[in-house]
């Protein structure tokens, strides 16, 4: 058996996998896809100490180093499950696909997550070129152009204020009669000259020049087709955690989201976890890479205090 096995292999389950491999420990590690969203991404400007890099750079990066020490890689297999230890100290099971049960001391959780899509045309057509997901990272790319921001939540008022700052000017689109938002966010925002707010608007199609963003087409309350000219396109309508396959073994949150303490610790004694699968606030790289190697730690931490079961 592993004395840690990770599942999952972005930045979190990268991180965690050194901080084992350098204590010694016998490390596993499980992803689906090495890189994880980071392979999804284009430019990355705020992974802090590299001013400018791009996400297959980073994620081939991450994987060097992982390879550089001794872990136990197995990417293309999808964990399906996971089998608790029947008490602390015992051993945890992960079936995988294929039908193979890993076992190990520890488990570090490390799944991350994936944005919600609209699903519209257009959409996969001009991804990294004018559509976005996270304002955090390619917010800085629009300055002084127009965007969109789709959906009317917590995470699309947050992204029209931020975006609000840096860009010329911000349409948010919302489906229903009215925005979802915390009053306070709501508040703020119609304090702000630059944005437009527009509600039932259902955003159908994402235009574009065959490089570039160049629009957007929404179906207003009136059943008319309505057209904006614009360079940029944020979907705010959820960031979803691959989680689905741990429902009913561990706490998650409302959003599915493993509940975490300030350790990475779940719920099970033993389980750890990191990244954007996790109720760590803020879905970052340089987060998800800090929480990867606080989990490691705390997985080293157990396997010297619990006595084996
Ligand atoms: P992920 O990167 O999501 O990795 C999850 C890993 O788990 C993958 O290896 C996946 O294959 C594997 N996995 C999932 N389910 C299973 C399973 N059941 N069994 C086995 N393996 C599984 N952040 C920034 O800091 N800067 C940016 O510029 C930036 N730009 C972004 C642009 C885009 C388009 C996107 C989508 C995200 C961006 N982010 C950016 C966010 C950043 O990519 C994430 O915060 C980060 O990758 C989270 O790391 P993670 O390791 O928690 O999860």
């Amino acid at each position: 058996p592993f004395d840690v096995l990770i599942i999952g292999g972005g930045p979190a389950g990268a991180s965690a996998a050194v901080y084992a491999a350098r204590k010694g420990l016998r490390t596993g590690l499980v992803a689906e896809r090495f890189g994880g969203q980071v392979m999804d991404t284009a430019g990355i400007e705020n992974f802090i100490s590299i001013p400018e890099t791009d996400g297959p750079k980073l994620a081939a990066a991450l994987e060097a180093h992982v390879r550089a020490y001794d872990v136990e890689i197995i990417t293309g297999q999808q964990a399906k499950e996971l089998f608790p230890a029947p008490q602390p100290g015992g051993l945890h099971g992960v079936a995988l696909e294929s039908g193979a049960i890993l076992h190990a001391r520890t488990v570090i959780l490390a799944t991350g997550a994936h944005w919600r899509h609209l699903g519209v045309p257009g959409e996969e057509e001009y991804r990294n070129k004018g559509v976005a997901y996270c304002p955090h990272c390619d917010g800085p790319f629009y300055k002084g152009k127009r965007v969109a921001v789709a959906g009317g939540g917590n995470s699309g008022v947050e992204a029209a204020i931020d975006l609000a700052g840096i860009v010329a000017h911000v349409t948010l689109l919302q489906r229903g009669s009215h925005l979802k938002a915390d009053k306070v966010l709501q508040d703020k925002l119609r304090t702000l000259s630059n944005v437009t707010v527009l509600t039932e608007a259902l955003t159908t199609r994402i235009e574009g020049n065959g490089r570039n963003v160049t629009g957007l087409t929404y179906r207003g309350g009136d059943g008319a087709d309505h057209h904006v000219d614009l360079e940029g396109v944020f979907v705010q309508i959820g960031l979803l955690p691959n989680t689905g396959w741990l429902k009913n073994t561990l706490r998650l949150s409302d959003f599915g989201e493993i509940v975490v303490n300030d350790h990475g610790a779940t719920s099970v004694p033993g389980v750890f976890a990191a990244g954007d699968a996790t109720t760590t606030p803020y879905k970052q790289i340089v987060i998800a890479i800090g929480a990867g190697a606080t989990a490691a730690l705390s997985a080293f931490d157990y396997l010297i205090r619990v006595p084996v079961a």
